[in-house]
């Protein structure tokens, strides 16, 4: 199927559950994602590239207060808010990845142009900063990303670590605080594949800390010999699963389909401990996005005319 193409995104996987969202709530991220998936949509109906589907349907993500990502990035224990990100192309396998950068409107922006601009693949904080200042990307005021959400979610973390007096930080979505970080994978008309991730982590994280949406092989992974992936979920698993190259290395080295891989690779991580979800796209258009945990907010879309939106199992 040459020129059978599609896109799938995610705003993140963890206990959503229908009981405790709001119709609002419900509505407004439902029209986001709607949102978001339409326009990358449009650039691969447009035989536009994959690449730069998957940073458009992200950047959609990143500029909404309901994703931990961008403008909604959750807070560290200093009350700082250090975003990761990552893309690669499943052409060429050049990739570009930020980490724990403050001041930059759009990571994911930023990846891409270290992906295209650079000779390495992933610059951290300052440096990554003044690399976005010579390419002139937007910086913004730590202002930009305050969110009285995401405070409070800080403040409700540091009383629950006071309490049980251990280091903890959060996933923004465990029971109470629900909104994750965002992805996009797709197939272009041309038959190339691409992923990206771009994440604010984790809420009190600590000590730099930094998680799996970065990391090439762990949040994001592209290979037009095999797929597309990009996770949400509890970092830390994901790096130690390989998660995402994981899926890739499942089909090139075992035969397995799309399906069959991304469920074998989320078993993995349960039976590690592990909670969380991903999307994925192979290099015949076929899509997955299987996840352990109540919910993930997910979309997808292909030129077979299909679109569907879903938060909860099943819808
Ligand atoms: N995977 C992200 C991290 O661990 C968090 C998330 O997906 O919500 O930084």
């Amino acid at each position: 199927m040459p020129d059978k193409f599609g896109i799938a995104i995610h705003g993140g996987a963890g206990t959503i559950t229908k009981m405790s969202m709001s119709k609002e709530m419900e509505a407004a991220y439902r029209t986001k994602l709607s949102e978001s998936i339409t326009v990358g949509y449009e650039i691969l109906s447009n035989k536009g590239r994959a690449l730069d589907a998957v940073q458009a349907a992200v950047m959609i993500m990143e500029d909404s207060e309901l994703f931990n990502a961008g403008k909604g990035a959750v807070f560290t224990h200093e009350g700082r808010n250090e975003q990761d990100a990552s893309i690669i192309d499943g052409s060429t396998l050049e990739c570009g990845a930020v980490a724990a950068v403050m001041r930059v409107k759009n990571p994911i922006k930023l990846a891409r142009q270290i992906l295209s601009e650079s000779e390495h693949v992933l610059l951290s904080g300052e440096g990554a900063e003044r690399f976005a200042q010579l390419h002139n990307l937007e910086l913004v005021d730590a202002d930009y990303f305050y969110t009285e959400r995401r405070w409070n979610q800080l403040q409700k973390s540091i009383e629950r670590e006071k309490k049980s007096e251990s280091d903890y930080s959060q996933l923004d979505h465990t029971p109470d605080d629900k909104h994750g970080t965002v992805g996009a994978v797709a197939r272009d008309a041309q038959g190339n594949l691409a992923a990206a991730t771009s994440s604010g982590g984790m809420t009190n994280k600590k000590f730099g800390r930094i998680g799996d949406s970065p990391i090439i092989g762990a949040g994001t992974y592209a290979n037009n010999k095999t797929c597309a992936v990009s996770t949400t979920g509890h970092g830390e698993y994901f790096m130690r699963g390989v998660c995402a190259y994981d899926v890739s290395a499942l089909m090139e080295y075992k035969g397995m389909r799309l399906q069959q891989a991304t469920d074998l690779v989320i078993a993995g991580l349960s039976e590690h401990g592990g909670t969380g979800g991903m999307i994925a796209i192979d290099r015949n258009g076929n899509i997955a996005m299987p996840m352990n945990t109540p919910g993930m907010y997910r979309a997808q879309m292909s030129n077979d005319g299909l679109m569907e939106v879903k938060i909860y199992d099943g819808e």
